[in-house]
């Protein structure tokens, strides 16, 4: 895949601007002083393929976990030389136009930073295994954070009592589960905060034991970003966990599951986009929420329809499919509502289009116009369109550098307006809100005679 490509080239370049986060943990710190300790809510997968799980978590991770306290030595100048070193793992463009996820190692020493890399780049490359990560991995880019950490493995691993000095105080058994993973989130922003940009952030623990978490909410905290993930490096199925969290932050979709004790659902139509309390003739009388997938095969297995229990409400409220990613990690799939709310946020935070020519110059008439289309896998279908005055140029179609002179502007003394837009016509999209913000659009004035 020509991303992916791109991506290694990119990689070997070490990063060298760190920019300073929009609200360091200091600021945050001072945002919450006096509160209470900060509890954020977290979820969790008890077993590998099963349902998920949410808790409330404090903030600060070990510190609060009544597990010991640990104790930090100083770094040796070796390790000083890369702890916070940020690195491209898959760069597919700037970060104005693409959804960044930082990935950040914990219980990894100096000497096992490779195996991290080696760990992160593993993990990413599970993700976009899954549709629509695997079309639409060109819309990310992914970057990598070294933390050094004293001592190898994190807290809890194997048994509860094992304590480990690790930089970002990951640690199994928070909240005494044993499958979830929590960590210092204030440690992990200040790593993130390394990175360009973060707009997810996924915490990768050095161990071979099942277990994660997801934290979401986060901006609403005073964080720069709203979700992490927490996964063990070396369980296959922990990177499921990544994939299924970052269907609530970028998604914006609710859990498929439920708790029997929740009971029936006795409230009005949820803001949920894949929870509805509407019978398929009502979805479709109301045009609301997946009407337009209804009776569709599902990648998931079976076909779209309403399915009782979602929100963790087993009656009175419903789901889009029998499975699905959503409701338990035995399903690696999105249902197609799901994909389509997903393919809606990549485009939301990120842009298939982009040019180096600045649509604020004025442009003319032989100089070359040329634009930048992100690399888009098997489900999207990206076409390429060029207007002028409003008008397309048909003949331009798919073309990534024109001149105005080539989209047959007569030198009138008029001034004129060249527009680039690229539409995406994957078919997993059928609400045409979703198809507007899949379609990125960029517009140059051309000056009279120029
Ligand atoms: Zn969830």
């Amino acid at each position: 895949m020509s991303g992916l490509a791109l991506a290694g080239l990119l990689a070997t370049a070490a990063v060298t601007a760190v920019p300073a986060a929009s609200a360091t943990p200091a600021d945050r710190a001072s945002l919450t002083a006096g509160d209470e300790p900060d509890r954020l809510k977290a979820e969790y997968f008890p077993e590998p393929g099963g349902e998920g799980r949410t808790v409330q978590v404090p903030a600060d991770g070990h510190g609060q976990s009544g597990q010991g306290a640990r104790t930090t030595a100083p770094f040796s100048a070796a390790e000083a030389a890369v702890d916070g070193t940020a690195d491209g793992l898959a760069v597919t463009g700037s970060t104005e136009d693409r959804l960044d996820i930082v990935i950040v190692g914990d219980g990894y020493t100096a000497a096992q930073q490779g195996d991290f890399h080696a760990d992160a780049a593993a993990k990413w490359a599970d993700i976009t295994d899954i549709e629509p990560y695997k079309s639409y991995q060109g819309l990310f880019n992914v970057w990598t954070v070294d933390a050094v950490s004293n001592e190898s493995g994190i807290t809890g691993d194997p048994t509860a009592d094992q304590v480990k000095d690790t930089a970002l105080g990951s640690y199994f058994w928070c909240e005494d589960i044993e499958r979830l993973i929590c960590a210092d989130i204030d440690k992990v922003a200040s790593y993130a905060a390394k990175a360009p940009a973060a707009d997810l952030v996924v915490v990768v623990s050095n161990s071979t034991k099942y277990g994660g978490a997801g934290y979401s909410g986060l901006t609403d905290e005073g964080y720069p970003f709203n979700g992490v993930s927490t996964l063990s490096s070396d369980h296959a199925s922990s990177s499921l966990i990544a994939a299924h969290e970052i269907g609530h932050s970028v998604g914006l979709l609710d859990d498929e599951y439920t708790y029997e004790s929740y009971g029936t659902w006795t409230g009005r139509e949820p803001a949920g986009i894949n929870s509805t309390t509407y019978t398929p003739a009502q979805l479709t009388a109301k045009r609301a929420k997946w009407y337009r997938w209804l009776d569709r095969p599902d990648p998931t297995g079976g076909t779209v329809g309403t399915y009782e229990g979602s929100f963790y409400y087993p009656y009175g409220i419903f789901r889009p499919t029998g499975t699905s990613i959503m409701r338990e990690l035995s399903s690696t799939e999105f249902n197609l509502p799901g994909r389509e709310a997903m393919i809606a946020g990549f485009y939301r935070a990120g842009n298939g289009l982009s040019s180096t020519v600045g649509t604020d110059d004025t442009i003319g008439s032989a100089q070359p116009i040329t634009v930048d289309v992100a690399p888009l896998g098997a489900l999207a279908r990206p076409e390429l369109h060029w207007y002028v005055d409003g008008v397309e140029r048909a003949a331009a179609r798919g073309r990534t550098t024109v001149t105005v002179t080539s989209l047959g502007v007569r030198n009138d003394g008029r001034r004129h307006r060249v527009t680039a837009t690229l539409t995406d016509r994957t078919d997993a999209v059928r609400d045409p809100a979703v198809r507007a913000l899949a379609t990125d659009r960029l517009s140059w004035t051309v000056a009279p005679g120029a």
